[in-house]
């Protein structure tokens, strides 16, 4: 099924090699999750502003790309040099200030570039150079970048979750996580377990406890994953959020209405299942002589 590139590469080399690629790649995935949200509401305020016939103001704003302009300081304006570009280890060199302003710099950045050279290591210590690993980099990326976004702005765009969707099917022509049609049924059960949820959720308390994002992130697992994984997806990222949502009120002394992005949750969820899933349910049903 998977076509080995490097089959004579010890694993420590692989998993040194993925750690390398993974802190480049974590490095891109902070702009794209700061940058994306930024392009996105500029582009809703501009269409809202045509569509209701308002003068808008924002026009003259040059517009910020996921490549435009190079990386700056958001306090003050100084582009970043070269050698600040470089993953965790400038991070480290600057102590995390800002070179010319001193202001501190968000520890979002070496995290998510540690996290994804970790998580990248780890799949290629596991499953080696192959295609199958590298559509799981694509995966990982894309729940880290969602991630990131819903915990900044409590959105999953459409821009990443529509095509992962599409992606999950296609990676799946031949069966490369799941065969084909449980891809299908996976994609279909995912959207429609939320939206079903979401609703009877509405009509009991009449609260809205998730959003369209959501359905659309497990619509998209499940078209990577199967159908088969959507209870192990579903249970577990209920289970962390429930808990964390009781932590939260205990602790912190938010109130009940505080919301929690639920994005996040089932982004780790189907990040398990992807790698543990087969492993999680077979335990499952062997503990339960199922
Ligand atoms: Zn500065």
């Amino acid at each position: 099924m998977s076509t080995f590139l490097f089959a004579d590469l010890s694993s420590g080399v692989l998993a040194a090699v993925g750690f390398c690629f993974g802190l480049l790649i974590g490095s891109f995935l902070n702009v794209v999750i700061l940058r994306l949200p930024q392009q996105l509401f500029r582009r809703w305020n501009l269409e809202s502003h045509d569509i209701l016939g308002i003068q808008n103001n924002t026009t003259e704003e040059p517009d910020v790309t996921i490549a435009w302009p190079a990386s700056r300081c958001p306090k003050c304006g100084t582009p970043l040099r070269p050698w600040h570009n470089i993953p965790v280890l400038s991070y480290l060199f600057l102590k995390g200030r800002c070179a010319s302003c001193s202001v501190s710099i968000s520890a979002q950045y070496p995290f998510v570039e540690l996290l994804t050279a970790t998580v990248f290591a780890l799949m290629m210590y596991f499953y080696g150079a192959n295609t199958t690993t590298f559509y799981g980099f694509v995966l990982t990326c894309c729940l880290i970048a969602l991630t990131g976004i819903d915990l900044r702005e409590r959105l999953l765009p459409d821009q990443i979750t529509l095509p992962l969707l599409w992606l999950g099917l296609f990676v799946n022509m031949n069966g490369t996580f799941a065969p084909l049609p449980d891809a299908v049924l996976g994609a279909i059960a995912g959207y429609l377990s939320l939206w079903g949820v979401y609703w009877l959720f509405k009509l009991i308390t009449g609260k809205e406890g998730m959003g369209y994002g959501d359905f659309k992130l497990l619509a998209a697992l499940g078209a990577w994953l199967g159908w088969q994984l959507l209870p192990l997806v579903i249970l577990l990222s209920s289970a962390v959020a429930a808990i964390i949502g009781v932590l939260a009120i205990t602790i912190g002394g938010k109130d009940r209405n505080f919301q929690i992005p639920f994005g996040p949750f089932l982004a780790t969820a189907g990040w398990i299942a992807l790698i543990w899933g087969d492993k999680i349910t077979t335990w499952y049903l062997s503990a339960f002589n199922l």
